[in-house]
């Protein structure tokens, strides 16, 4: 596996002056308040593929909802995807529900801390237990998600050598582990790498002209005149159209359709409101999309014969 030559004084003057940029510069997030590791497994769920803002409106919604992990695990799963309503990717709302109904039988009700026992629960990956671990447990744990990799790449590897090898991972968790400091920073130092990310070196459009990591990034100032693929984070894998969308657009307007209606649709109906120029040929795509609805647990499909299909959220 490769691995990253780097310079002592380098990692230090970069943790000073990280640190130093956070506490004056810091998001003030509502899920940074709290070290519940129940609320921060909420956020991070949905901060998954959702945009801060949009997360800041649901975050406190859900939780006046579902207040405990008990709460969440004993609910239904048509409650989970009514309130996840407006966050998309609908999936992620079953996982974090199931997470909850493990945490409350396998676990008494108390959250795992460590990063290989919170990785068993259902939509939690590397990212998500470290963050809980480092977050909610104070443990001196890396996290590296896309925009933590684009830090560290410009500054100890440069933007060329962070291209070859954009594709990797483990590298990266090798090199911020060396880079945390192993102390009570550490907290402070994995939220503002991520934030710096997020607000300074940012993916398209670095705002290097401000930034105080200057002197010691290996990209500057060359990164100033590098071209789009250079910068590029990751690369966009190209999903396959139907009727003009991709097939998780569909997915979720049949969800919003049945969250909107207390019944059963049958699938000529759906098929009527989710496309405006539907038509009958289409009726064997839309049944294939229905099915792996069902499969994920996310409706239920009550076929009466071939041709009579009651469909709904499940109970
Ligand atoms: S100088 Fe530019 S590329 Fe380097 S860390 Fe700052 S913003 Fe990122």
């Amino acid at each position: 596996m490769k691995s990253f030559t780097l310079q002592s004084t380098h990692i230090t003057t970069f943790r000073r002056k990280l640190l130093l940029w956070y506490r004056t510069n810091g998001r003030d997030l509502p899920w940074r308040k709290t070290h519940d590791p129940y609320k921060i497994l909420v956020s991070e769920i949905m901060l998954q593929q959702t945009q801060v803002d949009r997360v800041k409106e649901k975050y406190h919604s859900w939780l006046t909802r579902f207040p405990t992990v008990q709460d969440l695990a004993k609910t239904s799963p048509k409650a989970v995807l009514l309130e996840w309503s407006g966050l998309g990717y609908n999936r992620r709302a079953l996982s974090l529900h199931t997470a909850a109904q493990q945490i409350v039988n396998d676990y008494n009700g108390i959250f795992p801390n460590t990063v290989e026992e919170l990785m068993k629960l259902k939509g939690v990956g590397r990212y998500t237990a470290s963050a809980i671990a480092s977050f909610a447990f104070h443990k001196p744990t890396p996290i590296v998600d896309t925009n933590v990799k684009r830090v560290l790449g410009r500054m100890f590897l440069g933007y060329k050598t962070l291209a070859r090898y954009i594709d990797t991972d483990e590298p990266f968790w090798v090199l911020k582990e060396r880079i945390l400091p192993k102390s009570k920073n550490a907290y402070d130092f994995n939220q503002g790498i991520m934030d710096f990310g997020a607000m300074t070196c940012t993916a398209r459009q670095p705002k290097c002209g401000e930034c105080p990591m200057q002197k010691i990034c290996k990209s500057y100032p060359g990164i100033l005149k590098a071209d789009n693929e250079l910068l590029r984070v990751k690369k966009k894998r190209k999903e396959p159209l139907y009727y003009g969308k991709p097939r998780r657009i569909w997915r979720g307007n049949i969800l919003t359709l049945l969250k909107g209606v207390n019944t059963s649709l049958t699938v000529l109906y759906i098929g009527k409101h989710i496309q405006a120029d539907w038509d009958a040929t289409r009726t064997k795509w839309l049944k294939e999309i229905l099915n792996t609805l069902e499969k994920d647990n996310m409706i239920d499909i009550q076929k009466k014969t071939d041709d009579n299909w009651l469909v709904r959220l499940p109970k």
